[in-house]
């Protein structure tokens, strides 16, 4: 393999339909074309599809969402689980919130769902976009989301940024910043090379290419269809690419979380606000521990504050660890009662006493699984 400096390679555009090809043609021995690992990405008699066929455009439009924060592994059985769940667009808009997000638990960056619901229920009353501007108008739809549908379900000529994209484009063209600033720059290039005449192929292809052989640590240059117009591989070492922004330590908040269990055994929830992180799940109360405050303070301040009762705390449940993509928290949780007072959903949308077998039927984030857990084999 010959080397070549990296200003030779700053405008690919006269190439653009060499490589394509060359991509093309690697993807069809090399490519993940296994209906088994994308199910909505074939014909119903298992097939590829040729380009003049249209896929279903409601379970390609569940997987990119899916897709969007979620490896391709995690998301399958969720989608599988879903498309049974939800066949139609009519199933989806006229099943409750509370169905959907039961659905998606576990999946994470909860808002996917309530947007997806609040789409199908726009979807039902009117024609399906056709366009990218169409799409990108439904909630919880950017452009990346509208040309993965387009291009798959319909392979309408649609570009495409996913992480696998980028870190792809990054290393072709040897680009000196960080992603993150340089967008339109990188729409522009998967643009640029996009095959017009087989958009569903290309863009499939160049996701794989990024899965499998320019992954993030070590690609596999040598496997590669194109070493020979990669600036990030002339330069020696393309693990050097993406660029990336100083990353600084994620914040750390301590919660201290009260599970309050009454008479009849039941245990007190409430809703967060829609808005916000993990928006429209339930939780037990609690909330962050002010500097200096022993954590039993915590969680009755907490209680006062948003709930209006007032309560003891009692011995520690379990302590949790998570950590989200911008901060990391540690939940103490702890067994309590309550004293006096009516819970009210001061700083939530409801309260609610459950009992322990109904915790199941309550979309709860993923950090509060092991709590559950810990409740119930007490
Ligand atoms: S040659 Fe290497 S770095 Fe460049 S796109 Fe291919 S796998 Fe990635």
């Amino acid at each position: 393999m010959g080397q070549r400096s990296s200003a030779e390679h700053r405008d690919l555009s006269a190439l653009a339909p060499e490589l394509s090809q060359s991509l093309l043609d690697w993807w069809e021995i090399h490519g993940r074309k296994d209906p088994a690992l994308k199910p909505w990405m074939f014909t119903k008699d298992g097939r590829w599809p040729e380009p003049h066929e249209h896929l279903n455009v409601l379970e390609c439009w569940i997987a990119e969402v899916m897709l969007q924060q979620t490896q391709l592994s995690v998301v399958l059985p969720y989608w599988q689980r879903w498309m049974k769940t939800f066949p139609s667009v009519e199933a989806l808009a006229s099943a409750s919130l509370e169905q959907v997000r039961l659905q998606w638990q576990g999946l994470g960056y909860y808002s996917r769902a309530r947007r997806i619901h609040e789409a199908a229920r726009q979807l039902v009353q009117r024609p399906w976009p056709g366009d990218l501007d169409g799409w990108m108008a439904l909630p919880g739809i950017g452009r990346t989301t509208a040309g993965g549908i387009l291009s798959s379900a319909l392979n309408a000529p649609a570009p495409i940024l996913d992480g696998n994209v980028k870190r792809v484009l990054a290393r072709l063209y040897a680009h000196e910043r960080p992603l993150s600033r340089d967008q339109h720059v990188f729409w522009g290039w998967s643009e640029t090379l996009l095959d017009r005449s087989r958009p569903r192929d290309f863009n499939q292809a160049l996701m794989d290419l990024g899965a499998t052989v320019c992954t993030p640590r070590r690609p596999d240059c040598a496997q590669c269809p194109w070493w020979e117009s990669c600036a990030a591989y002339a330069s020696g070492d393309p693990s050097n690419w993406p660029v990336v922004e100083e990353r600084k330590p994620l914040p750390f908040q301590v919660i201290g979380i009260g599970v309050v269990i009454n008479a009849a055994g039941e245990v007190l929830i409430d809703q967060r606000l829609e808005e916000g992180l993990l928006g429209g799940m339930w939780e037990f109360p609690g909330g962050k521990q002010e500097s200096g405050e022993a954590i039993e303070a915590c969680i009755a301040r907490e209680f006062m504050e948003e709930l209006g009762i007032l309560i003891s705390v009692e011995k520690e449940l379990i302590t949790v660890e998570h950590a989200y993509s911008h901060k990391k928290l540690r939940f103490v949780v702890h067994l309590c009662s309550l004293i006096s007072g009516e819970p009210q959903p001061i700083a939530s949308q409801q309260v609610r006493w459950v009992r322990l077998d109904q915790l199941k039927d309550y979309p709860f984030p993923a950090a509060n699984a092991r709590m559950i857990e810990a409740l119930l084999q007490r």
